[in-house]
């Protein structure tokens, strides 16, 4: 029997997720194909950040971000009922006395006053190395994108929504409504992360792929509740465990953990932390990074019911709401899309 919907969607990360919940609030149909390999979404630290911590300067289109963000994943840890998003300032250690002034000029921007805290907050962790201190970060915090991931997948599979599969390009039939074996859909829309490197309509898109390594550390003299920055994120997790990365490697795109980033990760923490630890864990992932860092949405140039929703980079959990809702007005409302992140930009 042949299933009519309104949307197929390809690939289950945040930028999928976040697709989800635009067509649900929306009353779209859809099914999911993700067959559960490689994601960037469960490996990713899951923060929330709207501060470039090497610049001090706004994230791009950080207000926006900000305001979609938040209610999004409260939304989800209601209807999900688990938790997944942990407040948390961010504390960006300074290096010197230039650093501290800095931070406090950028306090005073209209763009980052709800962002940055003006106040240099002294260090009294003995297991911390911070002799100028530390900025604090307002509106920051993690996604716990491993218990959001699972309980997304399970949700979905409740409602068959979620077909555990990876999709097959070539079975796709390119008529006016889209066929897929004995799905019919209006519209197709590809989330495939890196994944988008095997798509035959879409891999002429500039995504290099950028390889990051995260380390889970215990602690148990550690006793940080802020989420640390320096060389490296050190983030608490709870019951004295930490994740601390991540690296940033445009060379190598595999999923496979190396001894060089551990070193790399281990010895920026040790300029960091001063006391006992155990690795626990060592997880990689590919961002789907691109050229201009912003993201790839649209439509493809030539079959005009093929949509792309990708190139998160680093700033999944924070740019994944804001360009699903994009994309949906685009599809639906005929609202152009920013230029920014319209794949225009490469045709
Ligand atoms: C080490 C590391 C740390 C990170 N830390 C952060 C952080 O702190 N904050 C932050 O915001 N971001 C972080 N990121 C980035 C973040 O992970 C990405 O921005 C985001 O997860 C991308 O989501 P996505 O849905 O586009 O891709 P993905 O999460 O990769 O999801 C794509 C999905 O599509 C599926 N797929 C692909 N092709 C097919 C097909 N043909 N058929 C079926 N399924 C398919 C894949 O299996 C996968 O499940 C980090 C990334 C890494 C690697």
């Amino acid at each position: 029997m042949t299933m009519k919907i309104d949307y197929i969607i390809v690939g289950l990360g945040l930028a999928g997720i976040a697709l989800c919940e635009t067509l649900l609030e929306n009353k779209k149909t859809f099914v999911v194909f993700d067959a559960g390999n490689d994601t960037s979404s469960t490996v990713a630290a899951g923060l929330y950040n709207p501060v470039i911590l090497k610049r001090f300067t706004p994230v791009w289109n950080a207000s926006e971000q900000i305001q979609k963000t938040l209610p999004f994943y409260e939304k989800l840890e209601n209807k999900l009922g688990v938790k997944i998003d942990y407040k948390t300032s961010v504390h960006r250690i300074f290096n010197s006395v230039e650093e501290q002034n800095r931070w406090f000029e950028a306090s005073d921007k209209p763009v980052l006053e709800h962002f940055i805290s003006p106040k240099v907050h002294i260090n009294q962790n003995k297991h911390i190395n911070a002799p100028f201190g530390f900025g604090e970060v307002l509106q920051s915090g993690r996604i716990d994108t491993k218990v959001l991931l699972k309980a997304y997948r399970d949700y979905l599979l409740e409602n068959e929504w979620l077909i555990e599969k990876q999709f097959e390009y070539s079975a796709l039939q390119l008529t006016q409504r889209l066929q897929y074996n004995s799905i019919q859909s209006k519209y197709i829309v590809f989330s495939e992360g890196f994944g988008i490197k095997n798509n035959p309509f879409f891999n002429y898109l500039p995504l290099v792929g950028n390889k990051g390594e995260l380390l889970t550390i215990k602690a148990p003299n550690l006793k940080l509740h802020n989420i640390l920055k320096s060389g490296v994120f050190i983030i608490p997790i709870g019951e004295d465990v930490y994740k601390v990365g991540a690296t940033y490697n445009w060379a190598d795109k595999d999923t496979t953990t190396t001894f060089e980033a551990r070193e790399e990760l281990l010895a920026k923490l040790h300029k960091i932390v001063n006391c006992n630890y155990e690795v626990t864990s060592h997880e990689a992932g590919v961002r789907p990074t691109v050229i201009d860092r912003k993201p790839l949405v649209g439509r493809h140039p030539e079959f005009k019911n093929l949509f792309v929703l990708n190139g998160l980079g680093t700033h999944g959990v924070m740019i994944g709401p804001t360009v699903a809702k994009n994309l949906f007005d685009f599809i639906e409302n005929e609202v152009p899309l920013p230029k920014e992140i319209d794949i225009c930009r490469f045709s």
